[in-house]
């Protein structure tokens, strides 16, 4: 089994209910296990035009699912959860994304791993630091740490809500 991060957004609809769900079908992911998911964090929208805050967490999870059959996973809960396919940083009702997949480093057409963006994301950082080990790194080397130095919280609230296992 590999262990597995995916950052879970949404700020359409009833966001805590969006994440509340999805927390539920990564659940129930084949020849998977959920084990750990971060508390909720509210974040400001960037992206196109004015949108509602956003709401995001951190969920571990451990896999034998393949990264790009995981991917096809995420991507059908998306669906599920009534997400159309819409233009990149719009509002969405949920956004799930691959962060880590144990020190697997993967740059395909559909498929880049670690997450390009999570470095400089505090909604990111923050909530993966709360689920995660004191050492844990990139394939790279970096430690989360050296990252969460670098990355200000401005603009992040977390909140008491708890969606599923702490
Ligand atoms: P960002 O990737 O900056 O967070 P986004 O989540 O809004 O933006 P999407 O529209 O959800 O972007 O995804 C665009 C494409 O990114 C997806 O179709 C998927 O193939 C690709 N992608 C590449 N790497 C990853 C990853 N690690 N996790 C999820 N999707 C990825
Ligand atoms: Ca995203
Ligand atoms: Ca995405």
């Amino acid at each position: 089994m590999t262990p597995a991060y995916i950052a879970l957004g949404s700020n359409l609809g009833n966001p805590e209910l969006q994440l509340r769900e999805a927390t539920t079908a990564l659940d129930s992911l084949p020849e998977s296990r959920l084990l750990k998911v971060s508390s909720l964090y509210r974040s400001l929208a960037v992206g196109p035009g004015r949108q509602p805050d956003y709401l995001n967490a951190v969920a571990l999870m451990t896999t034998d699912l393949p990264p790009i059959t995981l991917l096809d996973a995420l991507q059908d809960i998306e669906h599920q959860q009534g997400r159309v396919r819409d233009v990149v940083w719009e509002a969405r009702t949920l956004d799930l994304d691959l962060l880590l997949y144990g020190d697997v480093q993967i740059e395909s057409l559909r498929l880049t791993v670690p997450h390009p963006r999570m470095q400089q994301r505090n909604f990111v950082l923050y909530p993966l630091r709360e689920i995660s080990d004191t050492n844990l790194a990139l394939p790279n080397g970096t430690k989360l740490d050296t990252l969460l130095q670098q990355c200000p919280a401005d603009g992040l609230v977390k909140t008491p809500g708890k969606l599923y296992k702490s």
